[in-house]
């Protein structure tokens, strides 16, 4: 292995699944719903395999897909895009996010990264060669604040990655926030890099697109997926839209990553963009009854828990429990009573921040949700 992946060896994720499945645990580690999105979607994609899209689509994507993300961009956030030049399909949300990365930054560069980060983040700024610089976000409110991150910017700063709402801590980011970044990027003349794949999954709050800001639209490539928003995370069909020169500069390293994406999956994420609101209010409001189902029972438990505004993950500190080091009790939790969870600590550049917390996922059916709260508070 090249030393620059090195201390990249299995993601979390894979280690904590198998730990579930090895003791038969409910898995709130890994974040997957239980059940799959809407059958129409689905049947979408049969129809599709059967109509023949087999073969390698259209290198950015079908066109009547990119159309579908440029109404979807301009219906829910007022966002006009031209669809031939700036949206871009990628292999899921990662890809996205691995294209723009190897696209605008290589050795010498530095990237700034809300932290914690999702774990692809500095594996991929890793392969580029470029060096990442954490912006910490600190407990109890996880805030980014327009201080910390001027103090990160150098002259050696070429991209900012943000994510909101934001994995693991749940965190939508306010507009008083979103509006300090913007600042600071417009100053010191920097690329953001919007990692928006949670955009649908808010409980209190609003999301912003922060290419809706000032100055933001012509240096924002915004990344997001059809994985959370229509629970389809096997599907791997993603988005980049902004600019034509920038979604044109991450095409470019897309088209030596992947190539192209799923054939037969897009013209049924085109279709499930287009589905009516009631889709979109009823995934909002059936995830906060499970978001608070999870964030009580885990309340009722011990855990001190940080109530997430979005997302379906629930970041919660071991410490009241008796425990210290996150990563310890999820290595022991699927056997002492048949949860699994992920340590926090892994999305830092320094495991010693968020040592002591821990994530988990709450895409699971109301019935596993109270079962896993059950076994947990069997554990002491
Ligand atoms: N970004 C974040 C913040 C995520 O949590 C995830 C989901 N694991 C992804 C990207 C990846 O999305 P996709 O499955 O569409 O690649
Ligand atoms: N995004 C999901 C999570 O954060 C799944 C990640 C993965 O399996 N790579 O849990």
């Amino acid at each position: 292995l090249t030393p620059r992946l090195r201390g990249f060896g299995t993601t979390v994720f894979a280690e904590m699944s198998a730990l579930a499945a090895e003791h038969g645990a409910i898995n709130l580690g890994q974040g997957f719903p239980d059940s799959d999105g809407p059958t129409v979607v689905k049947e979408a994609a049969v129809a599709a395999i059967r109509a023949g899209h087999n073969q390698y689509p259209p290198g950015p994507g079908i066109p009547e897909l990119r159309a579908a993300i440029a109404e979807h961009q301009r219906r829910f956030y007022g966002i006009e895009l031209d669809p031939g030049s700036e949206v871009l399909v990628t292999t899921g949300a990662t890809e996205a996010v691995a294209a723009g990365i190897l696209a605008f930054t290589g050795p010498g560069d530095e990237v700034i990264a809300l932290e914690p980060f999702y774990d692809s983040y500095a594996a991929c700024v890793a392969m580029s060669g470029a060096t990442l610089v954490p912006l910490t976000l600190r407990p109890p409110h996880f805030t980014a604040d327009e201080a910390t991150l001027r103090a990160c910017v150098t002259p050696r700063t070429r991209l900012i990655l943000l994510n909101s709402p934001h994995n693991p801590t749940g965190v939508v980011l306010s507009p008083a926030e979103l509006r300090g970044i913007a600042e600071v990027a417009v100053e010191h003349d920097l690329i953001v890099l919007a990692d928006e794949v949670y955009e649908h999954l808010v409980y209190d709050g609003t999301h912003i697109p922060i290419s809706t800001l000032p100055g933001m639209r012509d240096r924002t490539v915004t990344v997001s997926s059809a994985a959370k928003t229509f629970a389809l995370t096997g599907w791997k069909i993603g988005w980049a839209t902004g600019p034509a020169d920038l979604v044109g500069a991450v095409r470019t390293a897309k088209q030596y990553l992947t190539f192209v994406s799923g054939a037969p999956f897009q013209p049924a994420i085109a279709a499930a963009l287009r589905l009516e609101d009631g889709y979109y209010t009823g995934l909002r409001q059936d995830l906060r009854r499970r978001r608070d189902i999870l964030a009580d029972g885990l309340t009722s438990v011990g855990f001190e828990v940080y109530r997430p505004a979005g997302t379906y993950f629930v970041t919660a500190d071991v410490r009241p429990l008796g425990f210290e080091d996150g990563y310890a009790f999820c290595r022991r939790l699927p056997e002492w009573c048949g949860v699994a969870a992920v340590p926090n600590a892994v999305f830092y550049a320094d495991p010693r921040e968020g040592r002591a917390l821990v994530r988990f996922a709450f895409c699971k059916r109301p019935d596993v949700l109270r079962e896993a709260v059950r076994r947990l508070a069997s554990m002491s």
